[in-house]
C-alpha cells in the first residue's frame, strides 16, 4: 500500500459500547480528547470518523495497548450540544474496519485503517442460519433482545444477510458484541446469534427460578410488613389515616417505660404495629388500644420494699384492733415464717368468721405493718372460670379476669391480695373457678398463672394472698387445703362496748371532724346501741349506728349551734330512733309448744323459735319455714322418739292417727338446715303433745338418736353469746361439748347457765 492510499481518520474511544455496521450509533461524548476528534472530523473528513472500542471501559486515558484492533467506519449524523459541554451525537455506522496503526494520540486519536471485508457466501447453509435467527427472532425475541420492536421495525425496511446479522447483534441483551465486530464470517456470526440466544434464554430460566425462591424465602414478617405497608398506603391514599402518630409514638414510650418482660414487650410492639395500622373506626382499634393500655398499667417488675420487723407489725395489729389475741398470735407467727424464708409462706391464710369482725381489716393492717399495697377482690357469686382467668381476645368485649385486674390496681407485684368470700364461690357448666382458684394460689403452679386475655403468663408468685371465709364447709377441699385457717368469732356485748370505744368511735369522730368535747357517748348509752339496736356477730352495724350519731351531732352544731352532745339511754332514740330488739325483756313468761333453739350460721351464731301446733287430723306431720332436708329429718327423728317414748313423757293418751301436728321456724324467708335442732324440735313437740309450757328464757341445742341420746354440736361459742344476746338466762347442751367450755368467753359464763346434758330424757326432766 502506498503513502498516497493510506486511510487516515481521527478516531474516538468508545467505552463499554459496541457499534456495528449497519445500525445507526447513539452515544454522548464527553472527553476532550474525543471531543476534539469529532470537531476535526467534521472540519477537515467530511464528518467521517473511526469508532474503536475499549478493552476497559473504566479507564479514562486512551492508550493503544487497551484499545480493540477491530473498529467500526462511522459518519456523523447529528450532534447536539448539551448545557454541560456534552455532545449527544448519532452516528451512521458503516463498515468494519482495521486499525494499523494510530499515527497521533494528541489532541486526538488518528488512525491509520483500512476496510474488512465480511465473508458472505449467500450458500443454503447461511440461508438456513438466517431463517433459524429470524424464526427465533419471531418466538423468543423478548428473551434476547432489548428492543424487539426496533428490530422488528428494521426488519420489515428490507435487510440482507448481513445487515440482519448485525442488527440483531447490535440489539443483544447479552454485552460481549465485539465478537460480532471481529468475527468475518456472516454465517459464523448468525451461529454465535443462535447461540447467544439460547444462552439468553437459559438466563432468563434461571432468573426466574432465582425469583420464584426469593419469593419463597420472604418470611411472614416481612409479608406481614409488605401487606401492612400496602394497607397504610391504600388508608392514606382514602384520605382517612388511620391513626394519628403522635398516639401511637406516646404509647411507644409507655411501653418502653413499662420496663415489660422480653417477650411481653415484644407482643407490645407488635400490637402496637397493629393498633397503628388500625383505623380508629373499627371496632378492633378499641380491643387493640385497652389490651396495650393493660400491658402498659399491669406490673411486671416493681415492688414494695417489705418491712422485716415483726415487732412493727405486732403494734400495727395491735394499734387497729381490740383484742383478737390469739388471731394477733397467729398472724405474727405466720410472718415470722416469711421473714425468716425470704418468701411467702406455701399455706395461705384463711380468715374464717362472720361478717363484720375485722377479717378485712386485719388484712389491711398487715400490709399496712409490711409495707405492701393491698388489694381486694371479692369472689363471692363467682360461678365462672372466666371471671377468674378472663376471656380470650377474640371475645367481643373481652375482660382480663378478676385476678389480673386487681393486680392492674395495685400497682406492684407483691401486694397483700385479700380474695374475699372465697367460700361464696359456686362452680357450674361454665367450668369450675375453684380449679383456677387453686393455680393461684398454689405456688408452685402461679409464677405462671394463665389468663386467657393477657395470653402470656403473669407471674403472681411475690403475692401475699389471703383469704376469707364466712363459713368453713363450703370452701372445696382442695382449696382449703392449702390454706391455714384463722377463726374469728363473734363479739360479746364487752368486746363490741370496747371496740366501739377504742376503735369505731375514734375513727367516726375524726371522720367527721369531730372531738371528744362535741360529742360524748356514755357507757349506758353504748350499751343500749349494742343490745337495742344490733343484733350481729361483728361491729359494722354498731360502726354505722355511731356513724350516724356523728352525723346528726354535726348537724347540732352547724344548724343548732350546739356546742356539746351528750349520747344518753334517754335521748338515744332521737339520734337511732325507735328501739329495733326487745331480746332482754319478755322472756319472762313460759309458752306451750314453742321452744328455743341455737343455731350457728355463716353469720354467726343465732336463736331460732320452734313451734309446733297440733289438730285433728290424720297423722300427718307438716313442716314449714324453709327447712333443710337434715332437719326435717331430725324432725321425724324426734317425733319417732316421741312415740316410742309416750308413755315416759306423759302423752300416752294422744291417739297420733287423730291428729296433724305442724311445725313451724318462723322466718320463715331465711332457709335453716343442720342437725343440732334435734332435741328443740323434740321437746317443743312433747311440750305441744302433753300442753306444758316451757320458759322462755332457756335454749337449747344438740342432735338427738333414735334412741335419746344427745349428740354433740359445732359452734359453741358462737352460740352462747348469741343467747346472751338474745336474753335466754340457761341453755341445755350436749355432755360431750363440756370440753368447748373454754371457747366460751367468761363474760357470757356470768351471764349464762350452761347445762350439759347426755340424753333427751335428763333434759326433759329437767324442764317439766
Ligand atoms: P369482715 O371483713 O370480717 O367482714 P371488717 O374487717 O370489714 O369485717 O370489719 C368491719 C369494721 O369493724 C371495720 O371498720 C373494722 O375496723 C372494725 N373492726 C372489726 N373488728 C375489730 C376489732 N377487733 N378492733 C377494732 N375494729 C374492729
Amino acid at each position: 500500500m502506498d503513502e498516497q492510499n493510506k486511510l487516515i481518520l481521527p478516531a474516538i474511544a468508545i467505552r463499554g459500547l459496541v457499534p456495528l455496521p449497519n445500525v445507526d450509533f447513539r452515544i454522548e461524548v464527553g472527553r476532550d480528547i474525543s471531543i476534539n476528534a469529532l470537531e476535526e472530523a467534521e472540519k477537515m473528513y467530511g464528518g467521517n470518523v473511526l469508532l474503536v472500542i475499549q478493552k476497559d471501559p473504566n479507564v479514562m486515558d486512551v492508550t493503544p495497548e487497551n484499545l480493540y484492533p477491530i473498529g467500526t467506519l462511522a459518519k456523523i449524523q447529528l450532534k447536539l450540544k448539551m448545557p454541560s459541554g456534552n455532545y449527544k451525537v448519532k452516528f451512521k455506522v458503516t463498515d468494519r474496519i482495521k486499525i494499523n496503526e494510530y499515527t497521533s494520540f494528541s489532541p486526538y486519536l488518528v488512525a491509520e485503517y483500512q476496510k474488512v471485508q465480511s465473508i458472505n457466501l449467500g450458500d443454503e447453509e447461511e440461508l438456513a442460519l438466517v431463517r433459524r435467527v429470524l424464526d427465533l427472532f419471531q418466538k423468543e425475541g423478548k428473551t434476547f433482545l432489548v428492543a424487539p420492536e426496533e428490530v422488528s421495525r428494521l426488519l420489515q425496511s428490507g435487510l440482507t444477510t448481513e445487515q440482519t446479522a448485525d442488527v440483531m447483534a447490535a440489539y443483544l441483551k447479552s454485552a460481549d458484541k465485539y465478537k460480532y465486530l471481529e468475527e468475518i464470517s456472516v454465517s459464523r456470526r448468525l451461529e454465535m446469534l443462535i447461540e447467544d440466544a439460547a444462552k439468553e434464554k437459559k438466563i432468563i430460566e434461571i432468573e426466574n427460578k432465582i425469583n420464584e425462591d426469593v419469593k419463597k424465602s420472604i418470611d411472614e414478617s416481612q409479608k406481614e410488613y409488605y401487606l401492612r405497608e400496602k394497607m397504610k398506603a391504600i388508608q392514606t391514599e382514602l384520605g382517612d389515616k388511620a391513626r394519628q402518630d403522635e398516639e401511637v409514638e406516646e404509647l411507644r414510650k409507655q411501653i418502653a417505660a413499662a420496663k415489660m418482660p422480653k417477650r411481653i414487650e415484644e407482643k407490645a410492639y407488635k400490637e402496637l404495629e397493629r393498633y397503628a395500622n388500625t383505623n380508629n373506626q373499627m371496632a378492633e382499634s378499641g380491643i387493640i388500644r385497652s389490651y396495650l393500655d393493660f400491658l402498659i398499667n399491669l406490673p411486671w417488675y416493681k415492688v414494695t420494699e417489705d418491712t422485716n420487723d415483726l415487732k412493727a407489725v405486732e403494734k400495727a395489729l395491735d394499734k387497729n384492733h381490740y383484742g383478737l389475741k390469739k388471731v394477733k398470735e397467729r398472724i405474727v407467727e405466720y410472718l415470722a415464717v416469711k421473714m425468716m424464708t425470704g418468701k411467702n409462706p406455701s399455706t395461705i391464710l384463711c380468715f374464717a368468721g362472720p361478717p363484720g369482725v375485722g377479717k378485712t381489716s386485719l388484712a389491711k393492717s398487715i400490709a399496712e405493718a409490711l409495707g405492701r399495697n393491698f388489694i381486694k377482690q371479692s369472689l363471692g357469686g363467682v360461678r365462672d372460670e372466666s371471671e377468674i382467668r378472663g376471656h380470650r381476645r377474640t371475645y367481643v368485649g373481652a375482660l382480663p379476669g378478676r385476678i389480673l385486674k386487681a393486680m392492674k390496681d395495685a400497682g406492684t407485684i407483691n401486694p397483700v391480695f385479700l380474695l374475699d368470700e372465697i367460700d361464696k364461690m359456686a362452680s357450674d357448666y361454665r367450668g369450675d373457678p375453684a380449679a383456677a382458684m387453686l393455680e393461684v394460689l398454689d405456688p408452685e403452679q402461679n409464677s405462671n398463672f394463665s389468663d386467657n386475655y393477657l395470653e402470656e403468663p403473669y407471674d403472681l408468685s411475690q403475692v401475699m394472698f389471703i383469704t376469707t371465709a364466712n363459713s368453713l364447709e363450703d370452701i372445696p377441699a382442695p382449696l382449703r387445703d392449702r390454706m391455714e385457717i384463722i377463726e374469728l368469732s363473734s363479739y360479746t356485748e364487752y368486746e363490741k362496748f370496747n371496740i366501739a370505744f377504742k376503735h369505731l368511735l375514734p375513727k367516726e369522730l375524726k371522720n367527721h371532724g369531730l372531738t371528744n368535747e362535741q360529742l360524748e357517748i356514755t357507757d349506758a348509752a353504748m350499751y343500749k346501741i349494742i343490745q337495742g339496736y344490733t343484733r350481729e356477730a361483728g361491729v359494722r352495724e354498731l360502726d354505722r349506728l355511731i356513724s350516724a350519731i356523728c352525723r346528726k351531732t354535726v348537724k347540732d352544731i352547724l344548724i343548732d349551734h350546739k356546742e356539746k352532745t351528750v349520747i344518753t339511754p334517754e335521748n338515744l332514740a332521737d339520734y337511732l330512733g325507735k328501739v329495733r330488739y326487745f331480746n332482754n325483756e319478755g322472756r319472762n313468761e313460759s309458752q306451750i309448744g314453742i321452744v328455743t333453739g341455737l343455731a350457728y350460721t355463716q353469720f354467726g351464731g343465732d336463736t331460732l323459735d320452734i313451734e309446733v301446733t297440733t289438730y285433728p287430723g290424720k297423722g300427718g306431720l307438716i313442716l314449714t319455714g324453709k327447712l333443710g332436708d337434715v332437719m326435717k329429718e331430725s324432725a321425724q327423728a324426734g317425733l319417732s322418739y316421741v312415740k316410742a317414748h309416750a308413755k315416759e313423757l306423759g302423752i300416752d293418751g294422744v291417739d297420733f292417727s287423730t291428729i296433724d301436728i305442724h311445725i313451724h321456724v318462723p322466718e320463715g324467708a331465711v332457709p335453716k338446715d343442720g342437725p343440732s335442732a334435734g332435741v328443740t324440735l323434740t321437746t317443743a313437740l312433747v311440750s305441744a303433745l302433753s300442753n306444758r309450757p316451757v320458759p322462755a328464757n332457756i335454749g337449747m341445742t344438740g342432735e338427738i338418736t333414735l334412741r335419746g341420746s344427745v349428740l354433740p354440736i359445732g359452734g359453741l361459742r358462737e352460740k352462747s353469746i348469741a343467747a346472751v344476746r338474745t336474753g335466754l338466762k340457761k341453755i341445755y347442751i350436749p355432755e360431750e361439748n363440756e370440753r368447748d367450755l373454754d371457747e366460751v368467753p367468761e363474760e357470757v359464763k356470768e351471764k349464762l347457765q350452761i347445762v350439759p346434758v347426755k340424753n333427751i330424757a335428763e333434759l326433759l326432766h329437767n324442764i317439766f
